[in-house]
């Protein structure tokens, strides 16, 4: 009896936090200063072909639904499985759903960028890549993973680690950079739930240091996630239905 009354209540939980996301979206203030209206570029650097759509998709919601003129550097073809050239194609697809100018995403197929665990990238190739995207487009905002890469993929640790390299380069101290946290296993598969933590984990940051950003769209991501057939079985689309990566990112300034 108690375990039907704690399911019952997670159900409850569950779909009262979908509701909040579906029917109060984000007032976020990410990248748009009070009496400062002007939209920006901005650069999301990914490593694999679906990186976007598993874990990005709120953030990328976010800025276009508000004007951003969003850019996509994905630095490898996820060629692990010989599938690279298809993964390309769908990661175009997906971007289309997703409502990102085809024009505007670069898949990168580097000799020393390719797709796999133990396949070390050197961070000061990652740098100089990520900042001739930098200087093409003009932009000044980076988004990418943090340094546990939300899977903990030595890839997506290793993109974090060439953004920081970019950082540190002493001619580049006017861009700005913001990670996507990582979170435990308990909360990354607590779906729409974990936008309460959240939102606590932000409002604790008044320095605006942390923001917490809504999927108004959670059904793009899916549709978007689809697109990535070679990639699409079950355990993907139960991830993508049970991960708090389709319905919140929380993004933190680099320090
Ligand atoms: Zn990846």
């Amino acid at each position: 009896m108690a375990w039907l009354l704690i399911i019952s209540s997670l159900i409850v939980l569950w779909v009262a936090s979908l509701c909040k996301i579906l029917l109060a979206p984000s007032k976020g203030s990410f990248l748009s200063n009070v009496g400062n209206l002007s939209k920006r570029d901005v650069l999301l650097v990914i490593a694999h072909p679906d990186d976007e759509s598993m874990f990005f998709s709120p953030t990328i919601n976010y800025l276009t639904s508000r004007g951003h003129n969003l850019h996509i550097l994905c630095l490898s073809i996820g060629d692990a499985d010989g599938k690279g050239n298809i993964r390309k194609e769908e990661l175009y697809e997906a971007c289309a759903v997703l409502k990102v100018p085809l024009q505007q995403v670069k898949v990168m197929d580097h000799p020393d960028l390719q797709d796999g665990f133990g396949k070390v990238w050197n961070h000061n190739l990652l740098a100089d890549i990520i900042k001739a995207e930098v200087i093409g487009h003009g932009t000044e905002t980076i988004i990418t993973f943090d340094s546990y890469g939300v899977s903990g993929h030595c890839n997506h640790r290793d993109v974090h680690h060439g953004v920081r390299k970019l950082l540190h380069e002493t001619s580049q101290r006017n861009i700005e950079a913001w990670e996507l946290i990582s979170t435990n296993i308990l909360r990354k598969y607590s779906g729409p739930v974990d936008m309460w933590l959240s939102y606590l984990r932000a409002m604790q940051c008044s320095s605006g240091s942390v923001h917490c950003l809504l999927n108004e769209h959670p059904q793009k991501s899916f549709l978007a996630m689809a697109r990535h057939s070679s990639q699409w079985v079950w355990f993907r689309k139960l991830f993508v239905a049970c991960s708090s990566y389709t319905y919140v990112n929380t993004l933190r300034k680099f320090n």
